[in-house]
């Protein structure tokens, strides 16, 4: 199997940050550069990643945090996606001054993520799925060839992103789980943005939420 996925938890939200490599072709996306990508700079240097897209869940500020250092850093240049129901969360800060925090919106992505996109890494390809809830331009990237999906804050391990800040939607979070999550295979691995990874089967059966348990 040559792709691979790295995980480093970052900054005082202790959020996911994500590479996934190829190793044949040395190619490497990066999910959601959060405050502190000290160990993500050095995976990317000793496995001598080339960067070709850095990819965001979401346009919340803990997810972006570090996207001007790390495109300062990088020898090549990334295309920077974001669902577009994002760039005005994205252009005021990401919600950060509802947390008192001081961040400059970073540059403007300049690939516009859409529902059943693929992207490809290698001769691998990745799915784009609008799920909308925790934020209106919520994703989710599926990653057929390690049964694997990158779901930000729409779903975390017995528990679902928060839906009470700015266009969030506890409604459209439970459809968006309920048709673009449990309806990937069962055994497939979830990498939420925040905590442990979990699976669709482990959450179709005991998430609180919006699994069997729920109601
Ligand atoms: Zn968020
Ligand atoms: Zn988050």
């Amino acid at each position: 199997m040559s792709l691979k996925l790295h995980l480093q938890i970052s900054g005082p939200l202790e959020n996911n940050v994500i590479i996934l490599q190829d190793e044949t072709s040395g190619e490497g996306i990066l999910f959601d550069p959060s405050f502190d990508l000290h160990d993500t700079l050095e995976i990317i240097d000793t496995e001598k990643i080339t960067i070709t897209s850095i990819l965001f869940t979401h346009g919340h500020f803990d997810h972006f945090a570090g996207l001007t250092y790390l495109l300062t850093r990088l020898d090549s240049a990334p295309r920077v996606g974001l669902h577009p129901s994002d760039l005005p969360l994205w252009r005021q800060g990401g919600g950060a001054s509802q947390f008192r925090i001081p961040i400059e919106p970073p540059a403007e992505p300049n690939l516009l993520l859409e529902h059943g996109q693929r992207l490809r890494i290698g001769i691998h390809t990745l799915e784009v799925r609008h799920t909308p809830g925790h934020s209106p331009g919520s994703v989710i990237f599926y990653i057929p060839a390690i049964q694997t999906a990158i779901v930000g804050d729409l779903i975390f391990y017995r528990g679902v992103g928060r839906t009470d800040l700015d266009g969030g939607s506890f409604e459209s979070l439970r459809h968006s789980i309920e048709t673009q999550v449990f309806t990937l295979p069962a055994d497939t691995i979830l990498v939420p943005g925040h905590g442990r990874n979990t699976s669709v089967t482990e959450e179709m059966r005991y998430n609180p939420y919006v699994g069997a348990s729920a109601d």
